[in-house]
C-alpha cells in the first residue's frame, strides 16, 4: 500500500479544470517530484492534498484512509506538512516564533524543543538569526525557515511547493542538499513541486512531468533526465 495516493482527482476553479484526473503515488521513504511549467496544475494538487483546495472527483488516500473532506489542520495532525509557494513567512516575527508556529497542533512541549534544536542543527542560519525579524532575511534564509516551520509539525510526508523559485543559485543547491537530508536522514517522504526540473529529477527517486493539468510521462528520474521528451520539453533542450 501506498503511504499516500491520488486516485483520478480532478480540481476545478469554477467552470476551468485545472487537474484533470491525475493519479499519483509516493511510496513510505520516498521522494517523488511533479514537474512542469506555470500553470500545469502542480500547486493545485498540493492544495488539494493539504485540504486547501476540494476536489471534485476522485479520492485521496494517506495510509489507506481518505483524506478528502478533511479540515487542513487535521491534515497537518496526521502528519502532511506544506511548504508554500512563495514562501509566505510571518514577516513582522522573529525567526524563532515563526519556526514556533509549525508547531501549532502539537502539545508535546518537550517534542517540540527536541525539534526545534534539530531544525536549528540543520540550518545554522536560522541559529544565528533566531531573534531577527522574519522580512529581514533574504529569500533563501526565508525559504530555509519555512522548511524549517514545516518539519516542526515532525511531518511523515513533506509538500514543497517551488523551494527554489527566486532563490540564488548557490541557495537552491543547499536547498537540494537539505532535501535529500530531511528524506534520507529525518525519513520524512516528500513529494517536490518544481520548474527547476533539473534539480528536482536529481534529487527525487521518481517524477510526474505535468502539462495543462495531466501527468504527460512519468518514471524513475534518473531515467528521464535521459528521455528526450522531457529533455525538450522540461529541461530546455540541453
Ligand atoms: P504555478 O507554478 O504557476 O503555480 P502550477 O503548475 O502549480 O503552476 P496551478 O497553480 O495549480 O499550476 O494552476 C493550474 C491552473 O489553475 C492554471 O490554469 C491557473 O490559472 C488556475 N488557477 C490556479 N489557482 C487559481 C485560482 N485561485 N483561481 C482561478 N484559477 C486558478
Amino acid at each position: 500500500m501506498a503511504l499516500l495516493e491520488c486516485k483520478n482527482i480532478d480540481v476545478y476553479y469554477d467552470q476551468v479544470r485545472a487537474v484533470k484526473s491525475v493519479s499519483l503515488s509516493l511510496e513510505e521513504g520516498e521522494t517523488i517530484t511533479l514537474i512542469g511549467a506555470n500553470g500545469a496544475g502542480k500547486s493545485s494538487i498540493l492544495k488539494a492534498i493539504t485540504g486547501l483546495k476540494n476536489i471534485n472527483s476522485g479520492e485521496i488516500l494517506f495510509e489507506g484512509e481518505k483524506l478528502n473532506g478533511q479540515s487542513p489542520s487535521k491534515i497537518v495532525e496526521k502528519g502532511i506538512a506544506m511548504t508554500p509557494e512563495g514562501r509566505r513567512v510571518f514577516p513582522y516575527m522573529t525567526v524563532k516564533d515563526n519556526l514556533l508556529m509549525g508547531a501549532f497542533t502539537r502539545k508535546d512541549k518537550d517534542g517540540i524543543a527536541e525539534d526545534l534544536e534539530k531544525v536549528l542543527t540543520k540550518f545554522p542560519r536560522l541559529k544565528e538569526r533566531f531573534k531577527q525579524q522574519a522580512s529581514t532575511m533574504s529569500g533563501g534564509e526565508q525559504q530555509m525557515m519555512v522548511i524549517g516551520r514545516a518539519l516542526m509539525s515532525r511531518p511523515k510526508v513533506l509538500l514543497m511547493d517551488e523551494p527554489s523559485l527566486g532563490i540564488a543559485p548557490k541557495l537552491v543547491q543547499d536547498i537540494a542538499r537539505s532535501i535529500v537530508q530531511i528524506n534520507k536522514e529525518d525519513k520524512v517522504s516528500v513529494i517536490l513541486v518544481e520548474q527547476n526540473s533539473r534539480m528536482a529529477l536529481k534529487v527525487s527517486q521518481r517524477a510526474y512531468a505535468m502539462q495543462l493539468g495531466e501527468v504527460l510521462l512519468s518514471g524513475n528520474s534518473k531515467d528521464l533526465i535521459h528521455d528526450e521528451r522531457i529533455i525538450e520539453l522540461y529541461l530546455g533542450g540541453s
